[in-house]
């Protein structure tokens, strides 16, 4: 994502069961952030320390200034998908269908697996 001109990440993907409501659990996540050190720049998607998204929470659809749930990047991210499909092959995506369909058309293109 972003500028190329970046060094590249590793992705990651992975299940919480939580009893914060979606907006706690989103300041929770920012504030691990602040914590590894990211500093934010105008420059979107430029590389940073660490950056923690909410994926999906539950099967709520949330749609408010600072809170897109499911995450309006997913169903188009191989890096987001093939990891989640990893730990919820049979995962319903609220609003965007299963996660085997969504995978099914979303290339791996340069994606490596880390062993
Ligand atoms: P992208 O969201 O496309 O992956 P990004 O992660 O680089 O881009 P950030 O700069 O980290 O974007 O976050 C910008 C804002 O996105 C945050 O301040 C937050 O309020 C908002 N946001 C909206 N939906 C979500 C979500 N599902 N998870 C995390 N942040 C979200
Ligand atoms: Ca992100
Ligand atoms: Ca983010
Ligand atoms: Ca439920």
């Amino acid at each position: 994502m972003g500028p190329q001109d970046q060094p590249d990440y590793v992705n990651a993907v992975m299940c919480v069961a939580t009893k914060l409501p979606p907006i706690d659990l989103l300041h929770c996540l920012q504030r691990i952030e602040n914590n590894h050190g990211r500093v934010r720049k105008a420059e979107r998607w430029g590389a940073r320390t660490l950056d923690l998204d909410m994926l999906i929470y539950d099967d709520q659809l949330i749609n408010i200034p600072e809170l897109i749930v499911p995450h309006p990047g997913l169903a188009e991210r191989a890096f987001v998908l093939y990891p989640l499909f990893e730990i919820a092959p049979q995962l319903m995506i609220p609003g965007k269908g299963n996660i085997a369909d969504l995978l099914a058309q979303c290339p791996m293109n340069e994606l490596r697996r880390l062993d």
